[in-house]
Parts: structure tokens; C-alpha cells; sequence
């Protein structure tokens, strides 16, 4: 059965990487999706370049010439047949042209409006697009060229555009879903992150947005009755980790993972797909898998509807940054319940994250991670400050704070000193968040509770 890939930037940095690319295409099923990001960086350099325009137009046209420079040298090393190298250089110019003229109407109006940047994030998609498609052609694989604005169809929200499924799912039939039943194609290639509204303008669906349009693609050509066996997001690590490898040097990649998981680990900061970006496909009853595109033994972690295991299971510890805790405490209970309330607006309205709190009876607290640490000042209860604190998160699932878990204190009594550790459970039973007033070690929870108990 046909799959729908999605390449993010990392993917499509290099030749090595777009060569990595054609080879999984090649062993994918006939009939296949492949959905591409900009080149790594790209995206941010146009930004910068539309933000330049505003008051000097050379200097942001020379980071153009940049793109310019590394779509040719892609091109160059990529593509051996002339008619094909014209081709894709031909149509990448297009839009390069289309780019600078963009960025000489911001010059010109002196304001950057969101329709204006939309279009010119969008050259990013359409150029790497562009040139993979040819690269494919010219390893002898045939491919469909299919541009998303044509289906991709999203309200006016420039910058941050809401799909509208029904129009998407009338539109892919004849762009993509016929094409690909009718037509002689190994592959479709087509962009991540773009749209169009429906008043025929281009929009963005939010940076990093091209996960999410894997998702919806694979949703409605399913719709339509196009059979799909995954949807496939590669990227440039084994999947989702136990641990931030950079913090625990034996992380290792997850097998499976419920929704629910996925979503309480991007809440906390793990860098996983964001899960909204996902719903649409498991909606869908289509499997989602993140893969590596360098590692083509890295069988993926599956993203499932479902919960996992029927036992108790801890899948990753992740590091809480920049962590205070708030206490209340008030007279009467009601006090204490409204002073909660007043300062977890306050804890939100400064872009921190609250992730936990409780009252009982005229007491209460309330945990956050405050990435800006300016907002202190202003944000104490009852004239008490906030206290800074250490801490991490257990994901998994059915995880209840037993003497498993607990077990952490004993390593925290075994060291120097002994420091009071504090558990907090989610009522969803997906993670346990532990406190301490000493920094935690990672690595031993990591060694002790994931891979020591995986092993027996
Ligand atoms: N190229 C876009 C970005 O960098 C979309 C994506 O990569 O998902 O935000
Ligand atoms: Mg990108």
C-alpha cells in the first residue's frame, strides 16, 4: 500500500541527505506521497530577507543569491541529464524571480504584509520541491510534480492558516488522489507548509507546519478512498528518544507511543512532533511513524491512537527547565482557590508553562517553568517570592507513584546529602513529575528506572 512521506529541512540539507531521499523513494510502494520542507534554513533566511526589504533591498536580495547558490549546487550535484538540469533550473529562476519581486514591493510599500510573506515563504517548499522532483526523474524514477496550493486550500489567517478539510478533500481528489490512481507515477512530490485560501491568496500553516500537512494530505486522500499504509515522518534522529541525547548519553529510541504520551512530552519541552500535527491521520486510523533518514536499519517509532500497554510502563525522563514553585496560602479556602486562579493568568500571561497544581483545604501551590526569569518580579503571591526548584518528568503509561518510582529517593540518600524529593501524578497516569531542592541526575533516573527495569 502507498505511504505518504514527509522530509523536514535536515532531510534536504545536503546531496548525501537528498540521495538518502531518493533511495527510500525508491523502496517505497508505487503510488507514494512524498512531502518536502525547504531546504535547512531556508525558510528563515527568507524571512530575514523580507524583513530586510523593509530598508534595503540589496542586502536582502544577496541572502536570494544565497538560496540561488545552493539550489544550483544541489541541482549541479544532483542531476546529470542536461534536459533535466534546464528543466529544474528553469522553474527554480521562476520562482527566485517571483521571490525578488516580492521583496522589491515590501521595499517599495514599506510594509510587509502577512499575504506578502506568505508568498514569499512559500518560494522555500516550492524550489526544494522543484529540485527533488528532477533529482528523481533523473535516477529514473517517475514522478509527479503536484503543487499543494491547489489543494492545500486554508482560510485568510496568513502566517498561521487554518486548513478547511472538506475543500481539501474535493481538491486532492482531482490533484492528487486521480493523478496517482490514473497515471503511470512511482511518486507524487509535493510541499509541506503551504496553502492557499480560498480567496486564491498563498498562507503558511505556521512554522514547522509541514508535519501537519503530511497528516492532512494522508487524512483526506484516504477520504477519498486512497488506501495509505502510514504516514512516515523523517527526520535526522532515531525517532522519539528516552531521554535528550545531549543529556543522557544511552537515550535510546522509543518503539511505540500512545497519542496521549506524545502530547504530555511536547507539553513538558521534549522536541517531538507537535500532536496536533498528528490527529488528522490518526483520526484516519492511519499509523504515523517517525523515522531517521540516515538510518535505514532505524525501523521508526510508531505513533499509535491507543494506549500501548496494559502494564505499568515508564518510556522517557525529561529534563524541567527553569523551574519555580508558587505557595498559597490563605485564611479560607475560598481565598486560597481564587488566589490560584489570579496567579496561574498572571504565570500564563508570561508565556510560562504551569505544570502542576493543587489546593487542599486554605493551602496550595503551584508549579512552573518561568523561561524568563525578568518575570520573577512581578510574580509572587501573599508577598512571597517564588522558590526555584529542580526537577524532571516520567512519560509513560499506568505510571502510579509506587516504590519503583520512589526508588529515587533512595539514590538521592545514597549520595552526599539528603534532600527532600517530592512526586506529583497526572490524572492521566501518562507521567510523574519529581521535585527536588538539588539538581537531579538524570542519567542514574534514566540508567535506574528505563533501562534497568526494561531489562529484567
Ligand atoms: N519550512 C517550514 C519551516 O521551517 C516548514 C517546516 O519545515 O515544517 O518552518
Ligand atoms: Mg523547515
Amino acid at each position: 500500500m502507498p505511504k505518504i512521506l514527509k522530509f523536514g529541512g535536515t532531510s534536504v540539507a545536503t546531496a548525501f541527505a537528498i540521495k538518502q531521499i531518493i533511495s527510500i523513494i525508491k523502496s517505497s510502494p508505487k503510488g507514494t506521497v512524498a512531502i518536502f520542507s525547504a531546504f535547512a534554513k531556508v525558510t528563515d533566511l527568507i524571512s530575514e530577507a523580507a524583513e530586510i526589504a523593509l530598508t534595503n533591498l540589496v542586502k536582502s536580495q544577496e541572502l536570494v543569491y544565497r538560496i540561488e547558490m545552493r539550489s544550483f549546487g544541489l541541482i549541479e550535484e544532483m542531476i546529470s541529464n542536461p534536459d533535466y538540469i534546464r528543466e529544474a533550473e528553469a522553474l527554480v529562476t521562476i520562482h527566485l524571480n517571483e521571490l525578488n519581486e516580492l521583496l522589491e514591493s515590501i521595499n517599495f510599500l514599506k510594509e510587509c504584509h502577512g499575504s506578502a510573506i506568505d508568498s514569499a515563504l512559500a518560494k522555500g517548499e516550492l524550489i526544494s520541491s522543484a529540485v527533488i522532483h528532477f533529482a528523481l526523474l533523473d535516477s529514473g524514477i517517475k514522478s509527479y510534480l503536484a503543487d499543494s496550493r491547489n489543494f492545500m486550500i486554508t482560510d485568510s489567517n496568513y502566517c498561521q492558516a487554518n486548513p478547511q478539510f472538506n475543500l481539501i478533500t474535493e481538491k486532492i481528489k482531482t490533484e492528487l488522489v486521480e493523478p496517482m490512481t490514473f497515471g503511470d507515477y512511482h511518486v507524487a512530490v509535493s510541499q509541506g507548509f503551504i496553502g492557499r485560501s480560498t480567496n486564491l491568496k498563498t498562507t503558511t500553516l505556521g512554522r514547522g507546519g509541514s508535519d501537519f500537512s503530511a497528516s492532512i494530505i494522508g487524512a483526506c486522500m484516504a477520504k477519498n478512498g486512497y488506501e495509505i499504509d502510514s504516514i512516515d515522518i523523517y527526520t535526522d534522529v532515531d525517532g522519539v528518544m528516552s531521554a535528550d541525547p545531549k543529556l543522557v548519553s544511552n537515550a535510546r529510541s522509543i518503539d511505540r507511543l500512545s497519542v496521549n504520551e506524545i502530547l504530555e512530552m511536547s507539553y513538558f519541552g521534549a522536541k517531538v512532533l507537535h500532536p496536533k500535527t498528528i490527529l488528522p491521520a490518526l483520526e484516519a486510523q492511519i499509523p504515523v511513524n517517525v523515522m531517521n533518514t540516515m538510518n535505514s536499519e532505524f525501523l521508526g517509532t510508531n505513533i499509535i491512537n491507543n494506549n500501548v500497554d496494559s502494564k505499568s510502563a515508564i518510556h522517557s525522563v525529561i529534563n524541567l527547565k527553569d523551574l519555580y514553585i508558587f505557595r498559597i496560602s490563605s485564611d479560607d479556602a475560598k481565598t486560597c482557590m481564587n488566589e490560584i486562579n489570579s496567579l496561574s493568568l498572571r504565570i500564563m500571561a508570561t508565556n510560562s508553562t504551569i505544570i502542576y497544581s493543587s489546593v487542599i483545604a486554605y493551602n496550595g501551590i503551584i508549579i512552573a517553568m518561568v523561561p524568563d526569569n525578568t518575570n520573577l518580579l512581578v510574580l509572587h503571591s501573599n508577598g512571597k517570592t517564588p522558590e526555584p526548584i529542580f526537577g524532571c518528568v516520567l512519560t509513560g503509561e499506568n505510571l502510579r507513584i509506587d516504590s519503583e518510582i520512589m526508588s529515587i529517593s533512595k539514590m538521592f540518600e545514597l549520595g552526599f546529602h539528603i534532600p527532600k524529593v517530592d512526586y506529583y501524578q497526572s490524572p492521566t497516569d501518562n507521567s510523574i513529575i519529581i521535585t527536588s531542592d538539588v539538581s537531579l541526575d538524570l542519567q542514574r533516573i534514566h540508567d535506574e528506572l528505563i533501562i534497568r527495569s526494561t531489562a529484567q
